[in-house]
């Protein structure tokens, strides 16, 4: 028999629904967030109940987004639901660990646009699109569900952090045509670039430029790190979500090919890479157990932070000649 295609099986999952979990990645991007409430207003839309479940919840900087107030960092125990839906994960653990989709919602659908997503859904709604955003809005259309304003809003926040501003490689015609009909719901997007872009805690400010000021490079000039460690953040009083955008300042600087940023979290060192041109930071970022796409990538590791920082920088080295 011939495979139904994913989006017939979500239409007709989505039917016999009446409730679905939400949720996306752990240290979550807007990307995750805006499309996760996008699919909870979808979801609203054909009747089935929605619950969004982020495990560290949202980035303070994305709190203004429609709806961002109902997501919720606990699930009570004993919910249970007919559908899971992950989004923007490559894998199921990137959801985290407080929670065990497997056991609270029959089925798992799984819609992502990483390149290296395992497939672990009972249904998988993976392309190569600019963002998990991009696969929402396809789906809405696809259901001929019309968007709303509030839909577009985190449609558009989620396409915009993940292209760098259309910027990106992963910009393509489709993305500018889906740009172009969440623009048509009479977005303010000066409005809502403003509320992202300028918009730093003084924090923020501070632990950059004390994380720029320990600034290391490579002999050649084309790696270059920083590490942020919770003594630094609690000098200046700064948090996890103020790091965002740090890693992207350093890729900035001319002659930078790779740039790594350690961190300390939770006993934890989160390892975030960007490229500029040539090198697949997914490459080594899944050597070391981690993933992500060709110019962002990133994972989580056991410290000590000096012990981190070696291994990742001498597997960094192996993929610039
Ligand atoms: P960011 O640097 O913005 O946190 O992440 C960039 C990209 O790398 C995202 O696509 C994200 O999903 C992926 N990524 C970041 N951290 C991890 C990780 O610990 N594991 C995996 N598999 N992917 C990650
Ligand atoms: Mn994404």
């Amino acid at each position: 028999m011939k495979e139904l295609d994913p989006l017939k099986k979500i239409k007709s999952a989505l039917k016999k629904a009446k409730s679905a979990i939400i949720t996306a990645h752990i240290d979550p991007d807007a990307d995750a967030i805006g499309s996760s409430l996008a699919m909870a207003m979808l979801l609203k839309k054909l009747k089935v109940k929605p619950v969004i479940y982020s495990q560290d919840g949202i980035p303070k900087i994305y709190k203004f987004l429609p709806w961002a107030e109902k997501i919720i960092t606990r699930v009570p125990e004993k919910l249970r639901f007919d559908l899971a839906i992950v989004l923007d994960s490559s894998a199921l653990e990137r959801v985290g660990n407080k929670i065990d989709l497997k056991k609270i919602a029959k089925k798992i659908i799984n819609i992502d646009h990483h390149p290296d997503n395992k497939q672990f859904g009972d249904i998988n709604y993976c392309g190569q699109s600019s963002s998990a955003a991009e696969e929402v809005f396809k789906l809405a259309k696809y259901l001929k569900v019309p968007l709303d304003r509030d839909m577009a809003e985190n449609l558009y926040v989620a396409v915009i952090t993940d292209t760098g501003n259309f910027r990106y490689e992963n910009t393509k015609v489709s993305t500018f045509l889906m740009a172009a009909e969440l623009f048509k719901t009479k977005l303010n997007v000066h409005d809502i670039t403003t509320k992202i872009y300028d918009n730093k805690s003084l924090a923020s400010v501070k632990i950059s430029a004390l994380a720029m000021d320990q600034l290391q490079f490579s002999d050649d000039k084309k790696i270059a790190w920083t590490s942020v460690t919770e003594e630094m953040l609690n000098k200046v009083g700064a948090k996890s979500d103020d790091l965002v955008g740090l890693i992207d300042q350093i890729r900035a600087i001319e002659g930078v090919e790779v740039a790594i940023l350690f961190r300390e979290d939770k006993g934890k060192i989160k390892v975030n890479f960007r490229a500029k041109a040539n090198i697949n930071v997914s490459v080594i970022a899944n050597r070391l157990g981690g993933g992500g796409h060709h110019k962002a990538a990133g994972v989580i590791m056991d410290g000590p932070l000096v012990n981190v920082r070696e291994q990742v920088l001498a597997e960094t080295l192996k993929y610039l000649v």
